[in-house]
C-alpha cells in the first residue's frame, strides 16, 4: 500500500528501537491485509514521554506500541485503561480513539497463547514464573486464574512477594512466591508442569547464561522462554537436552503484536505472516552482530 494523505499512522515508543523488528512484522502485516496503515520505531527519551503523548493527540497518531522504559510511566498520560491493563499497572498498546488515549496491555495474552499453541492447556497445571519485571506481571496475572497452581521467583524476592500479594487483592487469586536461591527453585521446579522465565537472563549479549541446569529440568515438562534474542536461549538448550518441551520467545512476540494489531485495526491480524516476518528478522539480527 502506497503512503496516502489518508494513511494512518501506528508506531513504536521506547529507548532504545533501534533494533525493534516490530516495523517489519507490522508494515508487512498491514500490506497483506490492504490497509492503509504505516508503523514507525520512535527513539523517545524517558524526559520526553509527556511531549511524545501531547504530540499523539497533535498529529493524530493512531496507535503505538509501548516499550522500556516507558511501559509504567506513559499510563498517567492516557484517557482511558483497559481492566487487564490497569491491574498490571503497565500499558503496551494504545489506540487513539477519535482524541481519547486508550491504554490496554496485551503481554499476558500473547503469552498464553504462545503457550496454548504448543498444545498445552493450562487448566491443572502447576506452573513456575521466574521474573517479576513488567513482563513478568502481565503473564502473572494471565496466569494466575488459568492454572491451578503458580509460584513466582525472582532475584529480588520481595518483588515476587508483592506481586503475589497483588494477585491475591486484585483478582482473587494465589500465588506462592520465593527467590531465585538453590532451595526455592528447587523446590518450585519439583511439582512444575509449566516453566516460564520472564527475565532478560539469556538475552543477547549474555547469550550463555541460565540459572536452570538440566538438574532442574524433567522430560515431562514445558519450558517456556519469553526472551527472543537469540530464538534458542541457553535455557532452552538445557530444556532440549533432557526432552522437555520448549517454546521460544516468538510466539509470544506475534501474539502480543496480533492483539495490538486487531485493538487499531479492528481486523484478525495475519498471524502466519508475522511468525514468518519474525522469523526471518531475528535470524538476520542474531547473524549480523
Ligand atoms: P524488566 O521489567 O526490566 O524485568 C527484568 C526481570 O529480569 C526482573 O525480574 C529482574 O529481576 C530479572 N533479571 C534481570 N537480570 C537478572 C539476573 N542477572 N539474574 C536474575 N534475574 C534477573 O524487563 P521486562 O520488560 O519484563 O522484559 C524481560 C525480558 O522479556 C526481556 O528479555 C524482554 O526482551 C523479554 N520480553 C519478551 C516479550 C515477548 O513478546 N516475547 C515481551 C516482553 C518482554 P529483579 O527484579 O530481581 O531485578
Amino acid at each position: 500500500m502506497e503512503i496516502s494523505s489518508n494513511t494512518r499512522l501506528c508506531g513504536l515508543i521506547g529507548d532504545p528501537v533501534k533494533h525493534s523488528i516490530s516495523p517489519n512484522i507490522f508494515n508487512a502485516a498491514f500490506k497483506v491485509t490492504n490497509l492503509d496503515f504505516a508503523y514507525l520505531a520512535m527513539n523517545v527519551r524517558k524526559n520526553n514521554l509527556a511531549w511524545a503523548m501531547k504530540a499523539v493527540k497533535a498529529l493524530n497518531i493512531h496507535g503505538l506500541n509501548v516499550t522500556i522504559p516507558h511501559k509504567i510511566n506513559v499510563v498517567k498520560h492516557l484517557d482511558w485503561i483497559d481492566s487487564e491493563a490497569r491491574m498490571i499497572g503497565a500499558v503496551n498498546t494504545i489506540l487513539n480513539n477519535r482524541g481519547e488515549l486508550e491504554g490496554y496491555n496485551t503481554d499476558g495474552i500473547g503469552a498464553v497463547r504462545a503457550i496454548e499453541e504448543s498444545d498445552t492447556r493450562l487448566e491443572g497445571k502447576t506452573a513456575v514464573l521466574i521474573g517479576s519485571g513488567g513482563a513478568a506481571r502481565a503473564i502473572a496475572f494471565a496466569l494466575s486464574d488459568r492454572v491451578e497452581k503458580l509460584t513466582i521467583l525472582n532475584r529480588h524476592a520481595d518483588k515476587a512477594r508483592k506481586l503475589s500479594a497483588e494477585l491475591t487483592r486484585k483478582k482473587g487469586g494465589r500465588a506462592c512466591s520465593g527467590s531465585l536461591g538453590k532451595r526455592d527453585l528447587k523446590l518450585a521446579m519439583s511439582e512444575a508442569d509449566l516453566v516460564v522465565n520472564a527475565t532478560s537472563v539469556g538475552m543477547h549479549p549474555q547469550d550463555n547464561i541460565s540459572f536452570l541446569n538440566s538438574s532442574f529440568l524433567r522430560p515431562d515438562q514445558m519450558v517456556f522462554d519469553i526472551v527472543y534474542n537469540p530464538l534458542e536461549t541457553m535455557l532452552l538448550k538445557e530444556a532440549t537436552r533432557v526432552g522437555a518441551k520448549v517454546v521460544n520467545g516468538l510466539g509470544m512476540l506475534v501474539h502480543q503484536a496480533a492483539e495490538a494489531f486487531k485493538i487499531w485495526t479492528g481486523r484478525d491480524a495475519p498471524i502466519e505472516l508475522m511468525r514468518k516476518i519474525g522469523n526471518e528478522e531475528l535470524l538476520r539480527l542474531s547473524g549480523r552482530e
